[in-house]
């Protein structure tokens, strides 16, 4: 694909005329597609004249809003990479990532305001702070939208040009920097949609946030380059997202496993209309095949589709097509998509590529692997090798058909006496223990120094009492002897980052 990331998605917006692009799904307030395309173009005029050049990085702090992607637009027409900041960052998060990617610029809205000032102030580099809403002494996205300076003409090399810079969720570290290119974005949303498709009736649902790569893909570019609403949410809470369900009438819903937890297991959601969904699709985390089950049983839906991929893959190489969602094997992440390469190696041997049925890392080669991290050669260097193989330190394997399963991270697994436990398997079987409300697994060390899977359980508030002796007997008679938890830990809530992952080092922190 050889257009810039702006005219990939909004290149059709002339054609959608005067359809909903966006709509907030808190007040109503819509932007319809001929807006999106002359606002975007209008506010790349005033950033350019407010002095964005090509290359210049341009943080964009925000929650989920409709202005979001009228932002990201314009800058990248003004020539600008976009680096997304999580909008609950402390300023001191915030600065190191101004810092890293040397923003000259920010976009922000004004409850976020106080933040981005101290954030600007710590790192020293930035130019100006612009403001979606309003707020005094700032410009403003509104004001823009008055600019009369000309449309800026960059000429953007699509295969070189980064077009965005998000940050990795910092699972399992320090969140890295991507330097993610227009190609790489628009070639892999041409892989993804044909899997994926939605037409200009579709309502998808934006709960998942914008700043990360899933949201930003699947929520933002994929649905508005086909001419679909995106009905926008700020955040997650389960009754605003059923009621947004149900009074706009959401066809599709894209969500992490944690909201499918809700949606199986909560109580409200029978009390929700929910009868226009047509699909579900998941992704960012393992999910248990069986908890996929009861939720798309519940909703009366097709088995719930997952994706999988990550924010150095643009982000995705597997996933359930629509049309296969009936008939893809349960648990599966997906189906390989064109033009990309796996191979699943060893972890005893990684020379040695395995077949189906047995469980490796998984490698992917294409053309949406990274550009690479910023300021980190050498990690860079160690996740993509010399022959263009990204290793994405993810455990799977394929079945005789191709599709994927993904099994847990290659560094969380727990080495048990020399078997491997994967977390993501105990946290399925727990979750089915009906006074269980939430779980996480990590690896823990017993007084001998060996390793030992660790349970970290939220009870259910009918299950009060439930004690530990109850969760390791449970475990124990459904498992082999080797996987048994050993040690249970009862937590009031598991953390978890935005993008629905779960953060074992803080829960290793805990106790
Ligand atoms: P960091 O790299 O900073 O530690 P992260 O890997 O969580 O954080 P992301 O790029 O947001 O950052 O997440 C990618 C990871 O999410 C994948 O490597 C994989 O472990 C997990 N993942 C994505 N989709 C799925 C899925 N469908 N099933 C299981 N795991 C998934
Ligand atoms: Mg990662």
């Amino acid at each position: 694909v050889e257009q810039p990331i702006h005219e990939a998605v909004l290149g059709r917006a002339a054609e959608f005329g005067p359809a909903p692009a966006l709509i907030d799904g808190t007040d109503g307030t819509t932007l319809t597609y001929e807006q999106v395309d002359r606002f975007h173009r209008r506010v790349a005029a005033a950033l350019a004249e407010a002095g964005v050049r090509k290359g210049d990085v341009l943080a964009l702090h925000s929650p989920n809003t409709i202005s979001f992607p009228v932002a990201f637009y314009a800058a990248t027409r003004a020539g600008a990479s976009v680096t997304t900041v999580h909008p609950l960052a402390t300023a001191e998060e915030f600065a190191k990532q101004l810092g890293d990617s040397r923003a000259r610029w920010i976009i922000t809205v004004s409850p976020l305001l106080e933040s981005a000032r101290r954030a600007a102030e710590l790192s020293g580099g930035v130019r100006e702070i612009f403001v979606c809403d309003s707020a005094p002494g700032h410009r403003s996205l509104i004001d823009m939208l008055a600019s009369a300076a000309p449309e800026p003409d960059i000429a953007v090399d699509p295969a070189e040009d980064v077009a965005a810079l998000p940050y990795s969720s910092g699972t399992t570290g320090i969140p890295k920097g991507v330097m993610l290119t227009h190609r790489q974005i628009a070639t892999n949303l041409a892989q993804l949609q044909p899997a994926l498709p939605s037409t200009p009736g579709d309502r998808i649902l934006a709960v998942l946030p914008f700043f990360h790569i899933y949201g930003l893909t699947a929520l933002m570019n994929a649905p508005l380059m086909q001419g679909a609403t995106v009905v926008v949410l700020p955040r997650f809470d389960l009754e605003t997202f059923l009621a947004a369900i149900q009074n706009h009438r959401i066809t599709g819903l894209y969500v992490a496993p944690p909201i499918v937890l809700a949606l199986a297991k909560h109580p409200q959601v029978a009390e929700y209309d929910l009868s226009s969904l047509k699909y579900l699709v998941s992704a960012a985390a393992p999910l248990d095949a069986k908890l996929a089950a009861a939720c798309s049983q519940r909703l009366g839906l097709p088995p719930v589709g997952q994706a999988y991929g990550m924010t150095e893959l643009s982000p995705g190489t597997h996933v359930v097509p629509l049309d296969a969602m009936a008939d893809a094997p349960p648990g599966t992440v997906g189906r390989l998509i064109a033009g990309t390469e796996m191979r699943i190696v060893s972890l005893d041997d990684p020379g040695k590529d395995l077949g189906p049925g047995e469980s490796g890392e998984i490698l992917i080669r294409g053309p949406q692997v990274m550009k690479g991290y910023l300021n980190r050669p050498d990690a860079t260097a160690a996740m993509i090798d010399s022959d263009g193989w990204l290793h994405t330190g993810d455990v799977g394997h394929i079945d005789r058909d191709g599709w994927l399963f993904v099994v847990d991270r290659v560094k969380e697994l727990i080495k048990y006496k020399g078997f491997q436990v994967a977390p993501a398997e105990l946290e399925a079987l727990l979750l089915t223990h009906p006074g269980i409300a939430d779980a996480a697994v990590a690896g823990d060390r017993d007084d001998d120094g060996n390793e030992i899977p660790h349970a970290y359980v939220v009870r259910q508030p009918t299950a009060a009492g439930l004690p530990e002796g109850e969760v390791l007997m449970y475990v124990a008679e459904r498992v082999a002897p080797y996987k048994r938890i050993r040690r249970v830990t009862f937590i009031d809530a598991v953390p978890r980052a935005a993008s629905g992952k779960i953060l074992r080092r803080e829960l290793k922190e805990r106790t």
